[in-house]
C-alpha cells in the first residue's frame, strides 16, 4: 500500500485503507500507531519533548499507550517543523495532528456518563447552548424574583437579587457534577493506560514532585531548546506559554477569590460585598485581568496557529472555551465596575449565566485537556523511574 493513501481524504477508497497492524484501534489510532513506529525508529526528536523518551521505552504500540502519549503531546508542533517523514516525503508524518485527533477520541472514550462524551464532538454547538441557556435563564430569575432587570442601587449586595442559599444550591450541583465527571473521566484514562507503571501512585515520590512542576511551569510548551512552540511558521516564541500562564493562573486567583469569600461568609460571618481593597475583590480583580489577556492572546494564537498542527475539527472546542474564559472575566469585571449602579442586577444576571455555562461544560470541552495531559505527566514521570524492564537503556 502506498503511504499516500493514509490520506485520510483517501481513506474511503478500497485499496487505499489503512491495513490493521493492530487489532481494535480506530482509523486514528491504527495512523498514530503508524506514525509512532516510525518516530521509533528515527528518534531524531528526542529532545523536544516527553513524548519521544516515552515513546522510546516502547517497542511496539497498544491502544492505551497511543492513548498516553497523545495526551502526553502539548502540540508545540515543533516536531512536525523539524520532521524530515513530513509532506510531501510520502511517510507524511505529522504527529501533533494525528496525536491531537486521537486526544479528542480520549476524551469521548473516557467520558462520564459515557453518553456524555458525544458532546466533545459537537463542543462548539454544546457551549453555544449552554450560554444561551444559562443566560436566558438567569435573566428570567431576576425579572420573576425582582419584577425587573433594573432598580435602584443596592450597595452592591448580590444577595438583594439572587439570595446567597438559592447561588449556593445551583451553582453548588452544578460544579459537585462537573468534578465527579471530570474525576471518574481520568480516573478511567488512569486505570486503562497504567499498562507500565502498573497502576501505583506516586504518593510523596518525586515524581509527583516533578509532574507538578511540569504542570505549574508548562515545561513541555517551551519546544525542548527553550524558545518555545511554533505558531504559524518555523519561527518559535514563547507566547503560548505566558498566555497559558496567564490564563492558568488567572482562573486559580478567580477560584482563591471565591474561596476565601466562602470562608469569609461562613467561619467569620461576614457578608459580601466586600470592599474594593477586601482579599477577595483583590485576587478576583487580579484573576480576572489574567483571564482576559490569557484567553485573548490564545484566541489570536489560535487564529493564525498553522493549519497542520492541529485537528480542524477541534477548532470549535478550542475556541468556545477561550471565549467562554474571557467572558467569564469580563462580565465578572464589568459586574464590579458597576455593582453600586442600577445596572448591577442585569450584569448579575448575565455574569451567572455565563459562569453556569463554564460550568456545565467543563467536563465535555476544552478543559478537559489539562486534567488529562496533568495526569499524562504524572504517568510519564513515574514510568521513567521504573526498572528497564525491556533492556531499552534509560532516558
Ligand atoms: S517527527 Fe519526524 S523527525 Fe521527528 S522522530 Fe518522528 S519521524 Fe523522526
Ligand atoms: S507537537 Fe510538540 S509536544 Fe507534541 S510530540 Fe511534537 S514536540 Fe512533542
Amino acid at each position: 500500500m502506498s503511504a499516500r493513501c493514509i490520506e485520510k481524504e483517501m481513506a474511503d477508497v478500497p485499496e487505499c485503507t489503512v491495513p490493521l497492524v493492530v487489532p481494535g484501534l480506530t482509523r486514528d489510532e491504527r495512523e498514530a500507531e503508524r506514525i509512532l513506529t516510525i518516530c521509533n525508529s528515527c528518534r531524531y526528536c528526542e529532545g523536544f519533548c516527553a513524548v519521544f523518551p516515552a515513546m522510546t521505552r516502547r517497542l511496539d504500540f497498544v491502544k492505551h499507550d497511543i492513548h498516553y502519549l497523545a495526551n502526553l503531546c502539548h502540540n508545540c508542533g515543533a516536531c512536525l517543523h523539524a520532521c524530515q517523514y513530513a509532506d510531501p516525503h510520502e511517510f507524511k508524518v505529522n504527529v501533533p495532528r494525528t496525536l491531537a485527533e486521537v486526544r479528542k477520541t480520549t476524551y469521548v472514550e473516557y467520558a462520564w456518563p459515557s453518553g456524555f462524551g458525544r458532546l466533545y464532538e459537537k463542543n462548539a454547538l454544546t457551549v453555544a447552548l449552554a450560554l444561551a441557556g444559562g443566560l436566558a435563564g438567569f435573566l428570567v430569575l431576576a425579572v420573576a424574583m425582582n419584577g425587573s432587570l433594573l432598580h435602584e442601587p443596592l450597595q452592591g449586595d448580590f444577595y438583594a437579587i439572587f439570595p446567597h442559599n438559592l447561588l449556593v444550591a445551583v451553582f453548588g450541583i452544578v460544579f459537585l457534577f462537573a468534578i465527579l465527571a471530570l474525576g471518574i473521566g481520568v480516573a478511567r484514562f488512569w486505570k486503562t493506560t497504567a499498562g507500565t507503571h502498573g497502576g501505583r501512585s506516586a504518593k510523596s515520590s518525586p515524581a509527583a514532585l516533578e509532574a507538578t512542576a511540569d504542570v505549574l511551569t508548562l515545561t513541555y510548551l517551551d519546544g525542548g531548546h527553550g524558545e518555545g512552540c511554533n505558531e504559524s511558521d518555523n519561527r518559535f516564541t514563547l507566547q503560548r506559554r505566558y498566555f497559558h500562564h496567564f490564563t492558568f493562573y488567572g482562573f486559580l486567583l478567580c477560584f482563591a477569590a471565591t474561596s476565601v469569600a466562602t470562608l469569609y461568609h461562613y467561619i467569620f460571618g461576614w457578608q459580601a460585598p466586600y470592599p474594593y481593597l477586601s482579599l477577595p475583590v483583590i485576587l478576583g480583580t487580579l484573576g480576572g485581568i489574567g483571564l482576559l489577556i490569557g484567553p485573548a492572546g490564545l484566541f489570536i494564537l489560535n487564529m493564525k496557529r498553522h493549519p497542520d498542527h492541529g485537528d480542524a475539527s477541534q477548532k470549535g472546542m478550542d475556541r468556545g472555551f477561550i471565549v467562554l474564559l474571557f467572558l467569564t472575566s469580563f462580565t465578572g469585571l464589568l459586574l464590579m465596575a458597576f455593582r453600586e449602579t442600577q445596572w448591577m442586577g442585569l450584569l448579575l444576571a448575565v455574569h451567572l449565566g455565563v459562569v453556569m455555562a463554564f460550568f456545565l461544560t467543563m467536563p465535555y470541552g476544552k478543559f478537559a485537556h489539562g486534567i488529562f495531559r496533568s495526569a499524562a505527566l504524572l504517568k510519564n514521570s513515574i514510568e521513567k523511574r521504573m526498572p528497564d524492564s525491556k533492556g531499552l537503556g534509560a532516558d
